[in-house]
């Protein structure tokens, strides 16, 4: 595996990869690797002969009381799993300016406001902004034939797919099923910041989205007044949204209609973490 910190040797190297037609797949994230992340890897390989994977705790995605600062960089480890599970290519870049230019240089407000008005764009508002602008610069920069995400995080796979049909970019976006622990804790790096016990407790969250899916007899809205309480009674300090919308475009469901492809979708703190998760009904 190649690893490339700049811009520039970042291009030089595409350039050596791209010879012969090949095809290349990118997995952007923000490092602190785990299996879930490594499942896009392999999810990648399978679609084209070179993996780029990028590494960049993006900083415009964060909101001011959240957690940039302390967000887990675990760059030797990362390096490591990267290099066993096949990666051609990582590009990491050092500095801000490196993805967005000089300051002062990135202006763009990028938005889907169809997508982005409910769930995390609600509850983080600088959130897809600034997922949006890191996704397409290095969309703009790698120029892969693939770019695959994660279905942890659905409504960003929603809106960086919008994106990549609205600009005519030629990257398809391939979408995977969430990686869980044994336990059914969807996989994220911040889950590391639970002590051991906390991280087998909040395994209730998906055991959860689980019962709701399997209580019959009751209408929508008592089934979610069901899981609030239980999920409150069971240590969530504060729900960000518990909420079924359709799997294509958002849209709020008052009824399991399967054509809308209906997701439970939840968001909360739990020990003071805020953690995502959602499942197909
Ligand atoms: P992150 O490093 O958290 O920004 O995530 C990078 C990519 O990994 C995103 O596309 C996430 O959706 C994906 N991802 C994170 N956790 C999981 C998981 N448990 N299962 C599947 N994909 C995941």
């Amino acid at each position: 595996m190649e690893i490339v910190k700049s811009k520039e040797r970042l291009l030089l190297s595409l350039e050596k990869l791209k010879k012969f037609q090949s095809k290349t797949a990118f997995v952007p994230t923000m490092g602190n690797l785990h299996d879930g992340h490594i499942k896009l890897i392999e999810t990648s390989k399978r679609l084209a002969e070179h993996t780029v994977c990028s590494i960049f705790v993006n900083k415009k995605q964060f909101g001011a009381s959240e957690d940039f600062e302390s967000y887990p960089r675990t760059e030797e480890a990362d390096i490591e799993r990267l290099e066993k599970a096949g990666c051609s290519l990582l590009y990491l870049p050092r500095t801000e300016a490196d993805v967005f230019g000089s300051a002062g240089q990135f202006q763009l407000k990028l938005d889907v406001p169809s997508l982005t008005n409910s769930l995390c764009g609600l509850s983080r508002p600088d959130f897809f902004g600034g997922v949006l602008a890191v996704v397409l610069k290095l969309f703009l920069q790698i120029k892969p034939d693939f770019a695959v995400f994660g279905k942890k995080d659905y409504q960003q796979f929603l809106v960086v797919s919008a994106l990549a049909k609205a600009l005519d970019i030629g990257i398809e976006v391939v979408g995977i099923d969430i990686v869980r622990e044994a336990s059914g804790l969807a996989l994220s790096s911040r889950n590391n910041y639970f002590t051991g016990q906390d991280r087998a407790k909040a395994s209730f969250i998906y055991q959860e989205l689980s019962s709701f899916k399997q209580r019959t007899g009751l209408t929508l809205e008592q089934n979610l007044a069901i899981s609030k309480q239980n999920l409150i009674n069971e240590g969530i300090e504060k729900i960000d949204y518990l909420e079924i919308r359709s799997g294509r475009d958002l849209t709020l469901l008052s009824e399991l209609t399967p054509d809308k492809k209906p997701i439970l979708f939840f968001a909360g703190f739990f020990r003071g973490v805020r953690l995502i998760d959602n499942i197909e009904l």
